[in-house]
């Protein structure tokens, strides 16, 4: 057993030492794809000629803003797009979904999505929620369909096919978000991107790729998805960019979405970069082992909790698509103390305790746990919750695995000391 800095109690020690020993073959899996990502991150760099002159960044209009090229290129090798654009402007990972959508999408065309309702924040931009008149997809014209997955959990490819026939657009989610269905595999994605264009040969695929960035070896591009979009302040920041998003994927569309970022006929030509260039660059190439070191706290996480009595999703031997795992802590009380004890387990604002509030938006409680250097970045150590049943922490994060062991540790020993585990 490991010696243990932190006043855990024994059994608890024991338990989580037999819990990492039972996920030895999981982690090997994890080096092993860490260490084929890292390789084809590190090829992009070369193969652009990274240099140190791309590291430093522009003022102004930003003109000729060879780092910020230089990382375009980057990005698109690495994630197999044939261009990107990835800005610190992106406010988050919403706001990059949301120029995709309305760079690619007319008045007139069809939006389908393909994997149930999408994402909380993306119902507004849809225009299914919230005020007529506010600007959304809907308002200026846009239609909007959706196949729900078959019993919440699988894809219905034969409705897929059917509504894909006349669509532009066929949008898939890879994560689940707040919600308790299976994350889609890359597999499954090609499978759903295979079966719309079968029907329409001209959709276009767009894969919320959102927590999913080298967690397979595959990202969707290769196995048929024309557009992908993510939030650097998860995966591929790699803990290190300090907000931003990307675009991805076939050359005609990033220069659609670079239109609709900045203007028409300007597209990529325009937007320094100030200083962020250095922090994107190494945070993409730190990412593969950063995102491994996620994966693996939350594989001990789930298989630590397992042997404390409580269902995880996915269990702790499933294969993995994103950095997700959902918790389930059966009470409010078990909840609240399992999130308080993530935020004594981080190396900011450790001593605040987060305590449930009733979060605009939201339609019960929310408890948030998250103690990290960048606000939000949720490829660190984090745990959120709405109080309500089946009392789910969603937890994700952990930018080195033994620090998001140690929290995970110490949310266990907060609910023992509450008196809530049975051991
Ligand atoms: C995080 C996330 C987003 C974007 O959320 P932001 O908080 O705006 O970055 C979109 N879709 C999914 C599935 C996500 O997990």
């Amino acid at each position: 057993m490991n010696e243990c800095i932190f006043d855990i109690d024994p059994k608890l020690l024991s338990l989580a030492s037999e819990a990492e020993n039972e996920c030895r073959e999981m982690f090997e899996k994890i080096d092993s794809n860490a260490e084929y990502n890292g390789q084809k991150v590190l090829k992009a760099f070369i193969d652009n000629r990274v240099s140190e002159v791309c590291l430093k960044g522009t003022t102004g209009y930003g003109y000729g803003d060879m780092g910020r090229d230089t990382i375009d290129k980057v990005f698109a090798q690495a994630l197999g797009g044939e261009d990107a654009l990835v800005r610190h402007t992106f406010v988050n990972g919403t706001h990059a979904l949301s120029t995709a959508l309305f760079g690619v999408l007319r008045s007139g065309d069809t939006m389908l999505a393909c994997t149930g309702k999408p994402y909380d924040t993306l119902e507004e931009i849809i225009g299914i929620r919230g005020e007529k008149g506010n600007g959304s997809l809907i308002d200026f014209g846009v239609k909007y369909e959706q196949v729900d997955l078959v019993d919440e959990m699988y894809p219905d490819y034969d409705e897929i096919a059917n509504k894909a026939v006349g669509a532009k657009i066929a949008y898939i989610q890879r994560s689940r978000g707040y919600s308790l269905r299976p994350s889609l595999t890359v597999e499954i994605i090609g499978k759903i991107a295979e079966t719309a264009k079968k029907a329409n040969p001209d959709i276009i695929v767009m894969v919320d790729n959102c927590y999913g960035e080298f967690v397979e070896r595959k990202e969707p591009l290769s196995v048929g998805a024309d557009i992908i979009i993510g939030s650097l302040i998860k995966n591929p920041g790699g803990g290190i960019a300090s907000t931003g998003g990307y675009i991805c994927g076939r050359a005609d569309l990033v220069e659609k979405c670079a239109d609709r970022l900045t203007c028409v006929g300007m597209g990529k030509e325009v937007g320094c970069s100030l200083n962020q260039n250095r922090e994107m660059l190494l945070g993409f190439f730190l990412a593969p082992q950063v995102v491994a070191s996620a994966l693996k706290t939350s594989v001990f996480a789930c298989r630590f909790f397992e042997k404390l009595g409580y269902k995880t999703l996915p269990e702790s031997g499933e294969t993995r698509t994103d950095i997700i795992a959902s918790i389930l802590l059966e009470n409010e009380e078990n909840l609240v103390a399992f999130c308080q004890g993530i935020q004594k387990g981080s190396p900011v604002d450790s001593y605040v305790t987060p305590e449930a509030w009733d979060m605009p938006g939201y339609d019960s409680k929310v408890i948030m746990a998250a103690g990290a250097f960048t606000m939000g970045a949720s490829i660190e150590l984090s745990a959120d919750a709405p109080i309500r049943p089946p009392f789910a922490a969603w937890l994700q994060g952990g930018i080195t695995y033994p620090t998001g062991k140690a929290g995970v540790m110490l949310a266990a020993q907060e609910m023992y000391n509450k008196g809530l585990l049975r051991i």
